[in-house]
């Protein structure tokens, strides 16, 4: 028999889906929206309904957006791009404040161990972008693991023949670890000692 009442269980059971968030602790946000007003409650879920419809991807960079061309793509140095392996990574190399040029998202890195191959994230959208000119240099910032490294390099492999100079962050950023757990210091010493590659 289910502890809670049907009401309460099916709101645990969403909250369990997030990440990070356990038994206990879906428990306690579900009790906190309980004890919410109703219009406290409806805003919170509205939200949710509205981040869902209006996010979406830039149709240039793949960074979330709510508008067709993000921000960053519109009124940046679109001369300079720099490869990332996901938006949260756009959002790390941001907080730095040292990139002035605009980003490509890759939605995953190279990985065959899982199937991921060069098809199955946006490298021929980044081929594209480069072909129709006007960029001079390609920052692959990719985290510094095995994937990140060998998506760098296969990137490198398609960009170079094109004329395009190709750097790579400088490994600041200790090997194994992720771009989203580091510090801005870190990624702004890692992005003016990039490496030609
Ligand atoms: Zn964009």
């Amino acid at each position: 028999m289910n502890v809670y009442i049907e009401p309460i269980g099916k709101l645990i059971n969403q909250f369990t889906k997030l990440p990070g968030v356990g038994a206990k602790t879906a428990q306690r946000y579900a009790y906190k929206i309980i004890n919410m007003t109703e219009e406290e409650a409806a805003e919170f879920a509205e939200s949710v309904i509205n981040a869902k419809k209006k996010v979406r991807y830039c149709k240039i960079c793949g960074n979330f957006t709510d508008m067709e061309v993000c921000e960053i793509c519109s009124v940046r140095d679109t001369s300079l791009i720099c490869v990332v392996k996901e938006p949260k990574d756009v959002l790390a190399m941001e907080k730095a404040h040292e990139f002035k040029g605009v980003y490509h998202v890759l939605h995953g890195t190279i990985s065959p161990m899982d199937g991921i191959g060069p098809n199955d994230i946006r490298i021929k959208e980044l081929l594209s972008r480069v072909s129709a000119g006007g960029v001079n240099e390609v920052i692959m910032a990719t985290n510094p693991d095995v994937e990140g490294e060998a998506t760098a390099m296969y990137i490198s492999s398609l960009l170079k023949p094109l004329g395009i100079k190709v750097s790579r962050l400088a490994h600041g950023i200790p090997m194994g670890s992720e771009l989203e757990y580091a510090d801005e210091v870190t990624i702004s010493r890692a992005l003016l000692d990039r490496k030609e590659i």
